[in-house]
């Protein structure tokens, strides 16, 4: 507000990847001071440096822009973080490694650390991080008793990777999980927060902490259910002869579907809707109502069993075995323009085939030192041309602008054999072929 000039107002991010990084940099710009706090001493050393420790279109600039300012610093201190108004939590919340549940032991430790710097009485604490159901209201009951003058609020965050800064500025929603007790504080100082995006129209949800956790992990369960549903049709095209994509285009006409996220391919990954969608069973059965998302099992499996389909069908191409045949995998993100290997189709590809013997190039526009350091049994390549040089088969299976800008005919004189199985029912067929390649893709028929 007017009479609380937002450089008085003094932000904490607790948890400075993909979501914090971008949160500190967006509130820094919106003109508050801002420390972002992180148990990683090389990551807090980048950032404070100007340098963004992953691939973020124009989040780089912008963190240049708010060092300069002074306003915004980065620390390993949870005690320079203590002094702040405003604590965003903004941890990694990953799938447990032995169950799909989620990983709670880094919320958990941050809250720990937090608590024992001693946070401002009358400061709130609002979580970011994507949670099980319940969380929210247990936190509640902890700071009941350590820290009753500090408040909570939980308030899920939606940001895109690759359109992180635009969905900060701009989010489609801002909700925001409130206690119906504390005489409207955590609302009106949230208010003052995202002053800008609610007088630019933002719609505003104002609900109660389950309500609100459970808007994160809903939407994130229905964009996974409209993909794995184009994916389930691609295997029945598959069965009967029919065209996913000329399917996928004739449902989108129709408003009520829509044609976002209803792309045929080698399916969803990354760190969110993966891990998203398990740990939402996981709580579900937690509190007896596992039945109402049995459902989201069979999402899962669909989406991984075109990962499986992608190295059949590059084995059947290969005459029935991979062992020494050399692949090219254009794509080692989970999706275009980010360097985010998590839970990557690509790479489940490229590993499936590497494992079977082939002998596997990997090149991606971002992500390649990722994959590099994860699957160091990989090779890798610089760019489409040196990943297809004495290639048997190309993989598209990343998205990326500058796979579909290949020109077919150049990248058929490096091939041993031009075959290219298209993962992602992107690439320009009529080109391709025109160009001698044997074009194949999931869900559509053979020519
Ligand atoms: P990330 O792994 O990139 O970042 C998490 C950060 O938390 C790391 O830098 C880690 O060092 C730090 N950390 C761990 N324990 C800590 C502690 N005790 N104190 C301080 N810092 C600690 O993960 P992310 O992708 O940024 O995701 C964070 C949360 O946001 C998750 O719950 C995720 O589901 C959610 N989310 C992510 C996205 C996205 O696109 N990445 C979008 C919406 C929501």
């Amino acid at each position: 507000s007017t009479d609380n000039p937002p450089a008085a107002t003094r932000v904490s991010i607790i948890g400075t990847g993909y979501l914090g990084a971008t949160h500190a940099v967006c509130m820094s710009e919106l003109g508050f001071s801002v420390v972002g706090v992180d148990i990683d001493p090389g990551k807090v050393a980048n950032l404070a440096a100007g340098r963004v420790p992953f691939f973020e279109p124009g989040l780089e600039e912008l963190l240049r822009k708010n060092l300069d300012t002074g306003r915004l610093t980065f620390t390993t201190s949870f005690t320079d973080a203590a002094a702040a108004d405003v604590h965003f939590l903004c941890v990694g919340t990953p799938q447990r490694p032995d169950s799909p549940a989620a990983d709670l032991s880094h919320l958990v430790s941050a809250v720990d650390r937090l608590l024992a710097a001693g946070p401002k009485p009358g400061s709130l604490l609002v979580g970011k991080s994507t949670v099980p159901a319940g969380t929210a209201a247990a936190l509640a009951r902890r700071l009941a008793t350590e820290a009753p003058l500090v408040g909570l609020a939980w308030n899920p965050e939606f940001l895109r990777e690759g359109f992180a800064v635009e969905d900060t500025m701009r989010p489609d929603r801002l909700v925001l999980g409130l206690q119906a007790d504390d005489g409207g504080r955590a609302e009106g100082m949230l208010r003052a927060i995202y002053a800008s995006a609610i007088e630019a129209g933002t719609p505003l949800v104002l609900t109660d902490f389950a309500t609100a956790e459970l808007v994160k992990v809903a939407a994130n369960a229905f964009l996974a259910t409209k993909i794995s549903f184009i994916n389930a049709m691609a295997e029945i095209c598959e069965a009967t002869g029919g065209d996913v994509k000329t399917l996928a285009a004739a449902l989108a006409h129709d408003a009520r579907i829509g044609g976002r996220f209803l792309g045929a391919g080698v399916g969803f990954g990354g760190g969110c809707l993966p891990k998203d969608i398990r740990a939402f069973q996981a709580r579900a059965a937690e509190l007896g109502a596992g039945y109402a998302v049995g459902f989201l099992a069979e999402v899962d499996a669909i989406n991984l069993r075109r990962r499986t389909r992608m190295a059949e069908l590059t084995t059947e191409l290969l005459g029935g075995s991979v062992a020494g045949r050399r692949v090219a995998v254009l794509g080692a993100a989970f999706k275009p323009n980010s360097d985010d290997i998590r839970d990557s189709p690509a790479l489940d590809v490229a590993n499936l085939l590497h494992r079977a013997g082939a002998v596997v190039t990997v090149t991606d526009p971002a992500a390649v030192p990722n994959a590099r350091q994860r699957h160091p049994e990989l090779s890798y390549a610089d760019n489409a041309v040196q990943a297809a040089t004495d290639a048997d088969i190309v993989l598209h299976l990343t998205e990326w602008s500058d796979f579909r800008e290949i020109d077919p005919v150049a990248l058929a004189s490096y091939v041993r054999t031009p075959t290219v199985i298209d993962g992602r029912n992107a690439l320009d067929v009529a080109r391709w072929r025109a160009a001698g390649w044997s074009y194949y893709a999931l869900g559509r028929p053979r020519v």
